[in-house]
């Protein structure tokens, strides 16, 4: 099958914006975004930018799924959880790099969109649920890899998601309460305790606790 032009446009933007990992590009090649956005958004589905999915909420920016996807260093040996499964699209992404993804969304309507579409593309190894990501996935624990696709407002990550993660494990997660001043952190989990290092600016609408209504937010994962 060839790969739209518009496709090869994306593909070559991220590797000039330094996304080297070639599996990383190929999952991207491989996952269609135009069925996890609205029709309304269909001719906009390749461009570098986030697209609102419903409910306040959005789709990431490609380049940020990528980046992210690339600090996280999957295996397929990997169990992953990812928190705010959204559209699904990181979750399907993230499938064609691992064993198994857990994946978390506390909008039940937006997952039940996100899992069809994954079963419509038969994809069998994302289990989702929906409920307060920020506590992680305890019977499922531990996770080589943990992503978060939404702000954590702390200065530290969610105590849950960090005690959920492996030994050697990596967690990849925007952190900041200003929308202005948020930072993609990765921590690693070792014997001796977590380190922590900076990645990149972005702007991600925000992780909240079951039942706390949204502020009025815009672009997740963009720039
Ligand atoms: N990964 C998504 C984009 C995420 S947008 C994609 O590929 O499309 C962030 C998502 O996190 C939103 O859908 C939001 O509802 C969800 N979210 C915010 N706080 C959450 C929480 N505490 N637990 C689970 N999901 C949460």
């Amino acid at each position: 099958m060839s790969v739209e032009p518009r496709k090869i446009r994306l593909l070559m933007h991220l590797r000039k914006s330094g996304i080297t990992d070639t599996r990383v590009l190929g999952a991207i090649e491989r996952i269609p975004r135009e069925v996890f956005v609205p029709q309304a958004f269909h001719d906009q589905a390749y461009e570098d930018m986030a697209l609102p999915i419903g409910l306040g909420q959005t789709i990431s920016q490609p380049l940020i799924v990528a980046r992210m996807t690339q600090a996280l260093e999957v295996t397929e040996r990997h169990k992953v959880l990812e928190i705010g499964t959204g559209s699904g699209y990181q979750a399907s992404v993230l499938a064609k790099l691992c064993r198994r993804v857990y994946t978390i969304e506390r909008h039940k309507p937006l997952l039940d969109v996100a899992m069809q579409r994954l079963l419509d593309m038969r994809i069998h190894n994302v289990t989702a649920k929906a409920g307060d990501g920020t506590k992680g996935w305890p019977e499922q624990a531990p996770f080589e890899r943990i992503i978060v696709t939404a702000a954590h407002g702390g200065t530290e990550p969610p105590e849950a998601l960090v005690d959920q993660l492996a030994v050697g494990g990596l967690m990849v997660i925007p952190m900041g309460t200003e929308r202005r001043n948020q930072k993609v952190m990765r921590y690693r989990r070792t014997e001796e305790g977590i380190e922590r290092e900076e990645l990149w600016p972005v702007r991600f609408v925000p992780l909240l606790p079951d039942g706390q209504q949204e502020p009025a937010s815009k672009a997740a994962g963009s720039r």
